[in-house]
């Protein structure tokens, strides 16, 4: 089992707040944010001064904001209460030149983005640089095998994505995976197995119910399974990078 995002979790402990330098007040207040939010502080991680939940997502100072608006009711196919609004048709992914060099990387991000667009959403995706963009994803390189996003916030996705250099040693399809699974997070998708990370990574515990952040999509199972996700926690390197019907079913009811 692949974690997503091994180089995330070496450097600093769950909650160092100021492990990082300089922005502690922001990153403070980001955490205590997220605990209010109901995200448990041992799911909670410092890397780069930038703060995560769940091992690959990244949560602003904004969107940690946003989470403590109108309360929903959760439950335990999973959403944050953030989503992109219906002013954002057409979301443009723009890779970089590292990203671009990348061969592996670069059929990766172009089989993620004809998974979104086979889907016949309200939103299709393109790759960039490209016209007629009403919302941008940066995609970026990072090191490692893995990698990392954030959360929608102000009714955009988030606006980059990090893809570890190392799945360039892996197949076109793990690269189509893992690029769709954080693509998945830009647009609002938690873990489908959030709530037991042990599911797909073999270890690992819950990422925690927040009381707004882990909406049951309906007509999905409650249940996460091996292989039954494209937003599992962690990723196998026999993945296919295709939907599994159950991803299909989440995407439809929210896009
Ligand atoms: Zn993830």
């Amino acid at each position: 089992m692949l974690k997503k995002a091994a180089v995330l979790v070496m450097s600093c402990g769950a909650l160092m707040v100021g492990c990082g330098s300089e922005p502690v007040d922001e990153q403070a207040e980001i955490v205590s944010n997220l605990v209010e939010a109901g995200f448990p502080e041992s799911d909670i991680q410092i890397f780069d001064k930038k703060v995560y939940v769940g091992l690959d997502a990244e949560v602003d100072l904004e969107a940690s904001r946003e989470m403590l608006g109108a309360g929903a009711d959760s439950e335990e196919q999973y959403r944050t209460k953030n989503l992109v609004g219906t002013s954002v048709t057409k979301i443009c992914i723009n890779p970089t030149s590292a990203f671009n060099s990348y061969s592996r990387l670069s059929e990766g991000l172009d089989l993620a983005i004809e998974n979104y667009n086979a889907q016949g959403l309200r939103l299709t995706f393109a790759r960039g640089p490209t016209t007629g963009c009403t919302a941008n994803i940066a995609a970026r390189t990072t090191s490692g095998v893995g990698g990392s996003a954030g959360f929608p916030k102000g009714g955009k996705p988030y606006n980059a994505i990090n893809i570890g250099t190392g799945l360039q040693n892996y197949s076109a399809d793990v690269n189509e995976h893992v690029i769709t699974h954080e693509i998945g997070h830009t647009i609002g998708f938690r873990h489908s197995d959030y709530y037991d990370r042990s599911i797909s990574c073999g270890s690992g515990g819950d990422e925690g119910q927040s009381n707004v952040g882990a909406i049951h999509i309906p007509g999905t199972p409650t249940t996460a399974t091996v292989g039954g996700s494209v937003m599992n926690s962690c990723f196998r390197s026999t993945e296919s990078g295709e939907w599994s019907s159950s991803d299909r079913t989440a995407l439809g009811v929210l896009y």
